[in-house]
C-alpha cells in the first residue's frame, strides 16, 4: 500500500467516529477548565473535510494538506482552528508530491508541530494539544532515526499519544483558556490534548490495519 492521499476520505472518516464516539467525555473535560465547545468546533471541521473528501482523494499531498489546513482554519473556529489549520499548511510547504515514507513524514510532520508552536507560543508542559503531538513527532523522528518499520513506528505512537494526553492531567495550564484558572486547572485532562490523542490512535490503527493486511 502506497501512502498517498487517497487514504483520506477513510483517514477522515475514522477520525470523525472517534471524536464522535467519545464527544460526551472530551465535551465533560473541556466544560471542567474550558468553554465546553471544542468537540463541536472539531466537528465543524471534520464535516467540511467529509464534504471535500473525494476532491481531496485526487490531489497529491502537498495540495491535499493546504485544502485541509485551509478548511480547517476556516471552519473550525476557537483556538483549534487556527492551530490545526497551521499545522496542516505547515506540512504543506514541507511536502512532497510523491508518496510518504517513514523519514519524509516524520520532517514533513515535525515542520507541521512546529508551525503550531509558534503559532500558539506554547510547547510542551503547557496543558495543551502539544503535550500529545510533540512527543509523536520525536517519536516519529526516533523510528526513522533507527530505521524501524512502517507498522512498528506506527504502533508505538498509541502509547506516546495516550501518555502525552495522561500527562497534562497534573500540570497547570499556561496557555489557552483553561490557563485564566492557574492551578484550579490542574487535576483534569486537557480536551485538546484528548482529541489529538483520539484522532492519531484513530489514523494509527487505519493505518497499521491497512499496511498489515494480506495482499
Ligand atoms: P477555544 O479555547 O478558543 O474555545 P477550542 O475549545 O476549540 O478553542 O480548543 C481548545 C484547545 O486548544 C485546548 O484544549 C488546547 O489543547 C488547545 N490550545 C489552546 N491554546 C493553545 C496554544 N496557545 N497552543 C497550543 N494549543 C492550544
Ligand atoms: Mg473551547
Amino acid at each position: 500500500m502506497q501512502l498517498t492521499p487517497q487514504l483520506l476520505p477513510d483517514l477522515v472518516q475514522v477520525i470523525a467516529d472517534a471524536i464522535e464516539n467519545n464527544a460526551e467525555e472530551v465535551t465533560a473535560l473541556d466544560q471542567a477548565i474550558g468553554d465546553g465547545d471544542h468537540v463541536f468546533n472539531l466537528q465543524r471541521g471534520i464535516q467540511a473535510l467529509k464534504a471535500q473528501s473525494a476532491e481531496l482523494s485526487q490531489m497529491d499531498w502537498v495540495a491535499a494538506w493546504q485544502k485541509v489546513g485551509m478548511t480547517l482554519m476556516t471552519t473550525i473556529g476557537g483556538a483549534s482552528g487556527s492551530l490545526y489549520g497551521t499545522l496542516f499548511m505547515a506540512m504543506s510547504k514541507a511536502a512532497h508530491e510523491r508518496p510518504l515514507t517513514l523519514s519524509s513524514f516524520a520532517e514533513v510532520y515535525g515542520q507541521g508541530v512546529e508551525a503550531v508552536k509558534q503559532r500558539g507560543k506554547a510547547d510542551v508542559g503547557e496543558k495543551t494539544m502539544l503535550d500529545v503531538l510533540v512527543p509523536v513527532a520525536d517519536s516519529l523522528w526516533q523510528s526513522s532515526a533507527e530505521a524501524v518499520e512502517l507498522p512498528v513506528a506506527l504502533s508505538k505512537l498509541t502509547d506516546v499519544a495516550v501518555a502525552g494526553m495522561e500527562s497534562t492531567r497534573d500540570m497547570v495550564a499556561t496557555k489557552g483558556r483553561a490557563s485564566f484558572l492557574e492551578e484550579r486547572s490542574r487535576g483534569h485532562i486537557d480536551a485538546g490534548a484528548k482529541t489529538a490523542q483520539l484522532m492519531i490512535c484513530a489514523i494509527v490503527a487505519l493505518l497499521v490495519e491497512r499496511l498489515t493486511a494480506p495482499t
